[in-house]
């Protein structure tokens, strides 16, 4: 578990990861292991802002001399909103750069890579959740040749993502892993202990479930994947994957990505 700080609290800083919650964030201990690796004396916070106050909070760590966030649920929508970005379809952005009022999203390249390295060829994924990272996950695999099955718990917000993502996806009334070689869980349910429901007997044999999220304990999503039989993979290559991203695109570095596996695996 890692120091973070309400906005109001927060010290003056160079780089921080802000979310609600933010507590469980890996991100502070990774890029602190990146600045240290590189010998640069840069300090990087997690700072709690709730939705509701992201706009005075931005304007309250850029006079403390902030020069770029990472944004995390359930900002990252509001932070696309805030800056101007490079249209890469996700309508989101994960990583601000508060001089500038730049942003960039790095989850959809970094979510790339890691499928990539999983080594599955492209066939059919079922994607759980439809928030701020699904839009990632869903463009990220549709542009790597998966069809795309996806379930939210709330239909109409998942019929929304599709408008918005403009890529094949068909929409499920029920969380069924039929015929997908890859499961995603984009689902913030981790964060409260849960898991997403899925259909685990319609699993299909070899398939990997993937949770974005990841802790220090496999999250309930994983610990019933891998029960019925899947291979199960967490959120840390992704969090290095789009954490390396950030980083290079803040100071124009290569990222030591070593350096930062090492820290959160
Ligand atoms: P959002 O708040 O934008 O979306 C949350 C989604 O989770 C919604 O679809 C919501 O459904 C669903 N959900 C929440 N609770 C439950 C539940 N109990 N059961 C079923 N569905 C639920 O979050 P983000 O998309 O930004 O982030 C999602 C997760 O991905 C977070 O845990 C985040 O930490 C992780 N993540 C990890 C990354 C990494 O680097 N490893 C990178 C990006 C994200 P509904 O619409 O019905 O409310």
């Amino acid at each position: 578990m890692s120091l973070w700080f309400e906005w109001q609290d927060a010290p003056s800083g160079d780089f921080a990861v802000i979310g609600d919650p933010i507590a469980h964030s890996l991100s502070p201990k990774m890029h602190t292991a990146a600045y240290a690796a590189l010998g640069m004396d840069t300090t990087y916070h997690a700072v709690r802002v709730p939705a509701r106050d992201f706009v005075p909070a931005l304007d309250r760590m850029r006079a403390l001399g902030y020069t770029g966030v990472n944004v995390t649920v359930p900002l990252k929508e509001l932070a696309a909103s805030w800056c101007d970005s490079e249209r890469d379809g996700t309508g989101v952005v994960n990583t601000l750069n508060l001089v500038k009022g730049t942003g960039v999203n790095t989850d959809l390249p970094g979510f790339q890579e890691t499928v990539t390295d999983l080594g599955l060829e492209s066939g059919r994924a079922l994607v759980l959740g439809a928030g701020g990272s699904a839009r990632s996950v869903v463009i990220g695999l549709s542009r790597l040749g998966w069809d795309i099955a996806l379930f939210n718990r709330t239909h109409t917000r998942a019929t929304a993502l599709v408008e918005a993502c403009a890529v094949p996806v068909q929409l499920l009334s029920e969380p069924s892993p039929a015929g997908c070689s890859l499961i995603v869980n984009t689902t913030s349910a981790g964060l409260s202990g849960e898991s997403p429901d899925v259909t685990w007997n319609e699993l299909e044999e070899g398939s990997v479930a993937y949770d974005l999220m990841y802790g220090n304990e496999p999250t309930e999503f994983l610990c019933q994947a891998t029960a019925h039989g899947a291979r199960g993979v967490d959120g840390r290559a992704l969090l290095v994957a789009q954490g390396a991203l950030s980083f290079e695109w803040w100071t124009g570095l290569p990222a030591p990505r070593d350096a930062m596996l090492q820290v959160v695996a």
